[in-house]
């Protein structure tokens, strides 16, 4: 699980902050949180250490907020997401180019040990997920979804080549079972009862 930096407790709370009145309405607002915190959607992930479903409380996506809930979907699906200017902004970006550059050097000895089925496999799925706004990337997946249905059609509907000679072999094997078939009524016709 990705680890969430503490907050350091405030000590500068304001008079409101530190009054009964305050502690009241957010002891309040907690309790009626709890109880219906077991009716809200779990995340779905398998954690990693226990082996066991997350269980953390899931956000859009189904997903919690450390197993990909906060990844992004539609026009910014696959995309990094920048941290904001503000407090601690240049740190939080090196830390994200950091991250970026360590999953693709893990990709990379991933791909290397890879076998030539899995390769092509990643292969065809990098040529088939690009990037973009959530309108191309649905126009392009249409236009494979045309070109796989038309190539199977026209797959389904091409003949084999015609053979002159193979023809003309079929029709004399044809006729020389019709001549076969003629010849033995005429047999059996002529042999009678008692042979
Ligand atoms: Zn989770």
């Amino acid at each position: 699980m990705a680890k969430r930096k503490r907050r350091s407790r405030a000590v500068n709370l304001t008079s409101w902050q530190k009054s009964a009145r305050f502690r009241q309405i957010g002891s309040e607002a907690i309790k009626a949180f709890h109880a219906i915190r077991y009716k809200l959607p779990k995340c779905t992930a398998i954690a990693k250490v226990s082996r066991e479903r997350c269980g953390n409380l899931a956000m859009t996506n189904g997903k919690c907020w450390c197993h990909g809930g906060r990844t992004p979907s539609g026009d910014g699906w696959h995309k990094p997401v920048w941290p904001a200017d503000g407090p601690g902004g240049e740190r939080k970006l090196n830390r994200k180019l950091a991250a970026i550059q360590r999953s693709s050097k893990r990709r990379e000895r991933k791909l290397a040990k890879a076998s030539a089925e899995e390769r092509q496999k990643y292969d065809v799925w990098q040529k088939s997920h690009h990037p973009g706004s959530k309108a191309d990337r649905a126009r392009k997946r249409k236009e494979r979804q045309d070109a796989a249905a038309f190539k199977a059609s026209t797959e389904a509907s091409a003949k084999p080549p015609s053979n002159p000679e193979l023809d003309e072999l079929e029709r004399e094997l044809a006729a020389a079972r019709r001549r076969a078939a003629a010849l033995e009524i005429n047999l059996t016709g002529n042999r009678g009862i008692f042979g």
